[in-house]
């Protein structure tokens, strides 16, 4: 007992190492100094009371609140390779912006700006300004707004036009996106009845015609973004779907879910319609994601009807789901390369990785893997491999792209594989691939930094033999 006692007398107290630390005090302020040295001598009395014997000296000290101080200013969210497969990965945040869209929204968060502010009269503007008249443009809408995302403008758009009312929707629609997203629910959170017509596989137009009453607020499509229905199945098209409420004189509104305003044939992508067939439809509004893709920031667009727009604008919730200046900054940049078509394969980060050939990313993936194998071996084998890329968050669910990876087997099994897998995303810029089929897989279609993915190639070597 005498022994712990002694030890504990010659723990320094804070104040002296403290005055030890006064480099560490210019660098992170007295407060988080003199927090991070209490933590640690807390830490010390712990280690001695299970009878260890820590290091007391101020040096020891000084390194460990160093480090400590080091290591808890790390920035959370940083860049990783995504070499996942998954072009839009919600968990890796989507879609990449082009850098005049990063540029715009760093300009945007650094100075103060017109957001809200009509530079010629001088007098209050609208936010809404900078993006609508492109939307427009690019939608074939009369007006539009930008919301927080898109599951916002879906429960912005039903509560300002179906709350305490009745909207059918087709069995076959009743999406559950990842997360927290479930139309029924999302339906009853804004106040509205859901309506469920027809059957899982097939709905028809007179399944509508009868599911509307006097209680009827719209009518609703929701794309059915991450699976298909196949077989025996039938479904009304937008463009029938929104003569019957006409004839009714309700709205017909579309959940695009990732909404797409590029000619996707003319790219070479699996067709998908663009959100301005939906409203030459007749589709009186259509709401989708600003960060699926369409490439942009994560926002939600809603577009159609100045009737409809006009009141959903007055709702307060719309106020509550605004979004900033940073992100109508970027948003109004990556409209404006819609601009010309023709050039988005070079100019949209998010369709130059969808349009990339094979064969390029065949003759990179041959590359690297030889560069790779020299660090990997003995204990990996790496090869290259055709694969197929997904384009993620929802977007053309079941189609896929021709790809090329690394993929790298490991001679002593899984385990050995998933430290192979860990290490990678320990990197100084975290490479993310994908385990499939006892291989990790390094699908190259959005490796656009090739330099700083070799330059830190010879960091595994050590992390590996540790
Ligand atoms: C992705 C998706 C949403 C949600 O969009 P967020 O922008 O992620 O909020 C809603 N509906 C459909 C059909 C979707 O595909």
């Amino acid at each position: 007992m005498t022994g712990e006692r002694d030890i504990r007398r010659a723990l320094p107290s804070v104040d002296r190492v403290l005055q030890n630390s006064q480099d560490l005090v210019a660098r992170w302020g007295h407060l988080r100094v003199s927090k991070a040295i209490r933590k640690h001598l807390d830490s010390i009395r712990q280690s001695i009371d299970a009878k260890q014997k820590p290091d007391l000296s101020i040096l020891a000290i000084h390194s460990a609140i160093s480090t400590a101080l080091a290591a808890s200013d790390a920035q959370s969210i940083r860049p990783v390779i995504n070499l996942s497969g998954v072009v839009l990965h919600t968990n890796l945040g989507r879609a990449c912006l082009p850098a005049a869209a990063a540029e715009a929204a760093y300009q945007a968060a650094m100075y103060p700006n017109n957001l809200e502010y009509d530079l010629e009269t001088g007098k209050r503007g609208n936010r809404d300004v900078h993006v609508e008249s492109l939307i427009c443009e690019l939608t074939g809408s009369e007006a539009a707004t930008v919301v927080n995302n898109n599951a916002a403008a879906v429960v912005l758009v039903l509560s300002t036009l179906a709350k305490g009312l009745e909207v059918p929707v087709s069995r076959g629609e009743l999406v559950e996106i990842g997360g927290s997203f479930r139309v029924p629910e999302v339906m009853a959170s804004s106040g509205c009845t859901l309506v469920e017509v027809g059957a899982t596989n097939r709905t028809h137009l007179k399944d509508y015609r009868s599911a509307i009453s006097a209680q009827t607020a719209l009518l609703m499509k929701v794309h059915t973004s991450n699976y298909r229905l196949e077989g025996f199945t039938q479904s009304v098209d937008e463009k029938t779907l929104a003569e019957l409420a006409h004839e009714h004189g309700l709205p017909c509104i579309v959940d695009l879910g990732s909404g797409c305003l590029a000619d996707f044939s003319a790219l070479g992508l699996p067709a998908e319609p663009k959100a301005s067939d939906y409203i030459a439809n007749g589709i009186d509004l259509i709401t989708f994601s600003g960060d699926k893709l369409l490439g942009g920031p994560q926002c939600g667009i809603i577009a159609g009807k100045k009737s409809l727009l006009e009141r959903i604008c007055k709702n307060p919730l719309k106020r509550a789901l605004r979004v900033d200046s940073m992100t109508l900054a970027a948003l109004s940049e990556v409209l404006k390369l819609y601009q010309d078509p023709d050039s988005l394969s070079d100019t949209l980060p998010t369709l130059k990785q969808l349009t990339r050939p094979a064969s390029e990313i065949e003759a990179q993936a041959s590359r690297l893997s030889a560069e790779l194998a020299t660090y990997l071996a003995p204990a990996f084998r790496t090869a290259t491999a055709p694969c197929l890329s997904q384009i993620g968050s929802g977007a053309l669910p079941v189609e896929t792209l021709p790809s090329f990876a690394i993929a790298i087997e490991a001679l002593n099994g899984d385990s050995e594989l998933r430290r192979l897998a860990k290490v990678l995303r320990q990197l100084p810029r975290p490479v993310i691939g994908r385990i499939h089929q006892g291989k990790l897989l390094l699908d190259l279609r959005c490796l656009d930094c090739e330099t700083l993915f070799v330059e830190q190639l010879p960091q595994l070597r050590d992390a590996l033999s540790c």
